[in-house]
């Protein structure tokens, strides 16, 4: 098998072979841009390596020998040679990016004698420690598991004794001392020596980068972003280039567009006589990469050039890493670039715009799910602000919440539904899960390259970084700017739109639609062919959805109108009524005010289908409570309250009782109120039809679909129908209009999918509610699943998601098909919806798009989502 390639040997296309940046860095290497040389090692070999429990594959390390000799013949340096000695770095990656998962070792090939040629060699002997210590550091963290900060008590306690602040006034003597005590410390922490042959070095590194696929930060990375564990990563071997050379030398890291708002200007940030990870790790805080021009203009020019020949190459924004070694420019990596979902739309818009992509692609580049972000509130820009600090907007968007320090500790209280801010001096891959549960993140170092950014923004969460006024005292869990303290559970706001910090919660406003976004949306409603509808209850609310792009309302649900203050003593009366002819006089005081209900929606949709659904929950739901009623009927009596008031209480109790059920939601409830009382559902019906007269005679185009819930069996509805039909026929004669309408059911009951091709006989359309069907055909009650056995489930892989978030296709989804099938068989051409949450939920939408659903309904602010979510479907 060939395990290992040279840079020139691969191309962009081999991603699954050679991983995201070894074949970026082949890419580069093909079209000709400045690149290291190297040498791949590739996710083949990672993966036998893991089969084998942990052993090179057969071969691989012959061909890794060979492959290096010909990169010391290209370079005319050697590995471990007292002149020329080559150097690399050891670098992962994975065929799907993850930022700051795996660990790199920079200077590999360093030992107690290259050190010294390197000191000739570049006429810099601090410069050739300071590698030197990098490296020790560097190799003894990731490959031999000495902690990071046993490194940083040395290099303090040299300072200390040196008495200075920074690292680069170390002299010379005392790097070599530091050096010494590094080793020293690896042999006390380890047992073993600092391995000296290059080579040893080479191979234990590679066998660190294997190992590290399947460490906990890895794992819960891939975990979070649904990554397969099962890739690999390839391991990519590189010449060194040196940033850490002196005042002409730097390192950095740009993007070709602006990740946060998309705009077209290079944005990033680069350090002066520094390595790699200095730049993301936070340590300086670094420059703006507009700086660059002045002080390198010719390299600042020809960086700029490669940026836009490799947009054109990939077309696509690029995420590039780059090091200047003594005015020489090199290109160390390149890759799509993460974008906040603002970016994201503009970015795809533009390109459009400029020729380089097709709509079609543009549509596929922004991630359904992030748009939530956009239509979610932002800061009343009108509102005083009593801003604290100012950072670096890294991500955008706004958040209030309680100030946590600690990310074990944000995710306890997040799961509680505490609404946090999570603030750190600077997040690493450890605070993921506490990064995961807050609503926003404050860092007090870093640029907008840092870790806590870039995840930030791969979430969508706002976040500010590099708020360098903060002084985060974590031992009195507080942070301080200036006299003001501010404690662990003090409540701020962030903006990460403007980088404030505010103190206490701020006035947030409605999200408008950008004209970006419009085009997109404009551009997925020309490609899709999955209709779009909303489920709203008040006129409000389906004005809304219009706005947004709604097609209809796909549920109505009028137990709402009944929950209202005012109404509820009426629907009380109605359920408590002794006689029919007393619930009729309750019902009739209800007529008009649901006629005025449903008068505002169907005229908020005017010219658009709306779904009514008529009464489905158990009546009990709207009566009081029983124990809440017994408490006051017990105090009533002995504080000797009036005998009328005690004997009408214990009526209600009675009756509540009666109506109480051991299993409501199976129980007297949907279309078995219809049946047992027609009445009611006949007042409904003439509220709607009496509602759709009016509007037709003001002249406008009411178009509403009657829908009878829980059906399990075609009799049910054949009765409700023919209900609905004898009122409609009273309505259209006594008021003289001609309206329109439909009847049809909604499926939620396993049978009613099973019987689907007898129900359609009455129906003129289905409409999936997802929410019940996916309890039913389960068996899990949605409230006691989530709270008690769910999360076993998912831990234990028996479910891949949960149920009620991403529709269950393989069952609930079996049921659908069969029952789209089934119903279309009967009826050609059946008008099917789905209305559950799953509607809004764009794997699940994707589904419905496949068999064959005519539209999703969800709530007014997933509209956009489900028409991005409709079109992609689609391409
Ligand atoms: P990550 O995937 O975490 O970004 P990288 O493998 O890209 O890790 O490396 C981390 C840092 O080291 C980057 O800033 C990169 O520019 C730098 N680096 C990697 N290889 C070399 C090299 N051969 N010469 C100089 N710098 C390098
Ligand atoms: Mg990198
Ligand atoms: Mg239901």
């Amino acid at each position: 098998k060939k395990y290992v390639y040279l840079f020139e040997e691969g191309n962009a296309k081999m991603r699954d072979l050679l991983g995201g940046k070894g074949a970026n860095l082949a890419e580069m290497t093909k079209i000709g841009l400045p690149v290291p040389p190297g040498v791949i090692i590739t996710t083949e070999a990672c993966k036998d390596f893991t089969a084998a429990g942990q052993k090179f594959p057969e071969g691989m390390e012959d061909q890794v020998r060979e492959k290096i000799a010909v990169l010391e013949n290209k370079l005319g340096r050697k590995f471990g040679a007292q002149t020329s000695p080559l150097l690399v770095s050891v670098r992962s990656g994975a065929p799907v990016s993850m930022p700051g998962m795996m660990d790199t070792v920079l200077n590999l090939g360093l030992n107690d004698q290259t050190v010294e040629a390197l000191i000739s060699e570049s006429g810099n002997e601090r410069f050739a420690l300071d590698c030197y210590r990098r490296f020790i550091n560097m190799f003894g963290d990731v490959v031999m598991g000495v902690e990071h900060s046993k490194f940083e008590r040395v290099l303090d306690r040299q300072k200390e004794k040196a008495q200075v602040r920074y690292d680069n006034q170390l002299s010379a003597a005392e790097w070599r001392e530091v050096i010494a005590d590094y080793k020293k410390m690896i042999r006390r922490e380890t047992g073993k020596t600092f391995p000296q042959d290059p080579l040893e070095q080479l191979f234990m590194a590679i066998y660190a980068v294997f190992n590290s696929w399947n460490n906990d930060r890895a794992a819960v990375y891939r975990r979070i972003n649904k990554i397969p564990d099962d890739l690999g990563t390839a391991v990519n071997i590189q010449a060194m280039v040196f940033g850490n050379m002196g005042d002409n030398s730097g390192t950095g890291v740009a993007f070709t567009r602006n990740p946060s708002t998309g705009e077209k200007e290079l944005y990033g940030e680069y350090l002066i006589n520094a390595q790699g990870e200095d730049v993301v790790a936070g340590i300086r805080t670094p420059q703006p990469i507009a700086s660059l021009a002045r002080e390198m203009p010719e390299i600042f020019k020809q960086f700029k050039e490669l940026c836009g020949q490799l947009e054109k190459h990939y077309r696509d924004m690029q995420d590039i890493e780059f090091t200047i070694e003594r005015g020489k420019l090199w290109m160390l990596q390149t890759r799509n670039g993460k974008r906040g979902v603002q970016a994201a739309i503009k970015v795809a818009v533009d390109m459009v715009n400029e020729g380089l992509i097709t709509k079609e692609e543009a549509v596929l580049r922004v991630e359904p799910g992030q748009l939530d972000h956009l239509l979610h509130r932002r800061i009343d820009p009108d509102a005083k602000l009593d801003i604290i600090a100012r950072g670096l907007p890294a991500s955008p968007g706004a958040a209030s919440g309680k100030v946590v320090f600690d990310a074990d500790l944000a995710e306890r209280l997040g799961q509680e539904g505490k609404k946090l801010i999570l603030v750190r001096t600077e997040t690493t891959p450890d605070d993921i899960h506490g990064i995961l549960n807050a609503q926003g993140i404050l860092t007090s170092r870093g640029g907008m390259t840092s870790h806590a950014a870039v995840v930030a923004r791969g979430m969508g969460k706002p976040c500010v970084s590099g708020c360098e006024a903060l002084q985060i005292d974590y031992e009195h869990e507080e942070f301080r700017i200036g006299n003001l303290v501010v404690k662990q559970g003090d409540i701020i706001s962030i903006d990460g739109s403007t980088g404030n910090v505010i103190l206490g919660t701020v006035p947030m406003i409605d999200p408008e639609l950008s004209p970006e976004f419009q085009k997109l949306l404009e551009w997925a409603d020309q490609i899709r062919s999955l209709g779009v509808r909303a489920n709203a209850d008040t006129p409000q609310d389906a004005a809304k959805a219009r706005e947004f792009g709604a097609a209809g309302i796909g549920l109505t649900r009028t137990e709402h109108m009944f929950m209202a203050q005012d109404r509820l003593p009426i629907v009380q009366e109605m359920i408590l009524a002794a006689s029919l002819r007393e619930r009729q006089a309750a019902l009739d005081k209800l007529l008009p005010v649901q006629q005025g209900d449903f008068y505002g929606i169907l005229q908020a949709m005017d010219g658009f289908p709306v779904t009514i659904r008529l009464l489905d929950p158990p009546l009990h739901e709207f009566l009081p409570n029983s124990e809440e009623l017994t408490v006051e009927i017990t105090r009533l009596r002995l504080s000797g309250g009036d005998p009328a008031v005690i004997k009408a209480k214990e009526d209600l109790l009675r009756k509540v009782r009666s109506l109480s059920e051991f299993n409501p939601m199976l129980g007297h409830r949907g279309c078995r109120l219809g049946i047992t009382f027609p009445e009611v559902y006949a007042m409904q019906a003439r509220a709607i039809f009496r509602a759709a007269a009016q509007l037709v005679k003001e002249g406008f185009n009411p178009v509403p679909e009657v829908e009878i819930p829980l059906v399990i069996d075609i009799k049910e509805l054949a009765l409700l129908r023919e209900l609905v039909v004898k009122v409609a026929g009273e309505v259209a004669g006594e008021t003289g209009v001609n309206f329109h309408y439909t009847v049809g059911t909604m499926i939620e009951i396993p049978r009613a999918a099973l019987l689907a091709d007898e129900v359609a006989q009455e129906a003129d359309f289905f409409s999936f509610g997802t929410n019940d069907l996916t309890q039913t055909t389960l068996g899990f009650s949605r409230d006691d699943a989530e709270g008690k056995f769910l999360r076993a489930y998912l831990d234990q892989k028996i479910l891949s998601d949960n149920p009620f978030v991403v529709l269950d296709q393989k069952g609930v989804g079996k049921l659908m098909k069969m029952a789209v099938q089934l119903g279309r068989q009967t009826r050609p051409g059946l008008l099917v919806g789905i209305c559950g949450e799953h509607g809004g939920e764009p794997s699940s939408i994707g589904f419905c798009h496949a068999i064959g659903i005519d539209f999703v309904s969800c709530s007014p602010f997933r509209v956009p989502i489900a028409r991005l979510a409709a079109a992609q479907a689609r391409v």
